[in-house]
């Protein structure tokens, strides 16, 4: 089962927030993830041994699946509205603070030539404010990377609300932004969650995926 969102879906933009019976995927693209802000076009994979390293994929290819591995960290998918290219990103605290949504973003707009307002992004499941707490060096990035940025205590952060607030700074519309807020720690009979979960079942990770959308439609 992965977990679906209507402003994708309104695209005809195949996706899916993984869960814990998620099935597998093993054509889609994936990174190797570290945590960092790079973000890959799917054409790169290509001229690589191995798996290239970064945070991030876009793609205008509709053969092509791309994805992201998160369990507490945030997934975040986006399309164009057009729907014919996509991108998927992870963002834990430091991808987050430094950018990496934005940054991601800025390369669909590139390739695709859409504008940021043409843009629609949702943010998926992840460990929610409830659960998250931080300590000092986490609002140390936020504050050099993402000023601007408050929220009610320091002892927690918020990613939904931090990438959000980066998100309508760089030009996405209110209304193309879209949520699922649900807590991967609140919710162990739904999502994998490395702080709940601990080392029982071992670090496993929930795929989420995005393709592009059959330009034939329009
Ligand atoms: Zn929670």
């Amino acid at each position: 089962m992965y977990l679906r969102h209507p402003l994708l879906s309104s695209l005809g933009v195949e996706h899916g927030f993984g869960t814990t019976a998620s099935d597998l995927r093993p054509t889609c693209l994936t990174a190797c993830q570290v945590h960092g802000t790079k973000v890959l076009s799917s054409c790169e994979f290509r001229n690589c041994d191995g798996i290239p390293e970064g945070d991030g994929v876009v793609t205008g290819d509709k053969e092509v699946e791309i994805g992201v591995w998160t369990a507490d960290c945030l997934p975040v998918l986006s399309a164009t509205k057009s729907g014919t290219f996509v991108g998927a990103f992870h963002a834990g605290w430091r991808g987050a603070s430094a950018g990496i949504v934005p940054s991601g973003l800025k390369k669909i707009s590139g390739e695709s030539r859409t504008p940021f307002s043409e843009l629609v992004v949702v943010l998926g499941p992840a460990i929610g404010p409830c659960c998250y707490e931080v300590g000092p060096e986490v609002w140390e990035a936020i504050r050099m990377n993402s000023p601007g940025y408050a929220q009610l205590t320091e002892r927690t952060l918020d990613l939904w609300g931090l990438v959000t607030h980066q998100l309508l700074r760089a030009g996405v519309l209110n209304e193309n932004i879209g949520r699922i807020s649900l807590c991967t720690r609140c919710h162990p009979e739904l999502f994998y969650s490395h702080r709940g979960w601990g080392k029982q079942r071992g670090k496993r990770s929930m795929l989420n995926f995005i393709r592009p959308a059959n330009d034939d439609r329009h």
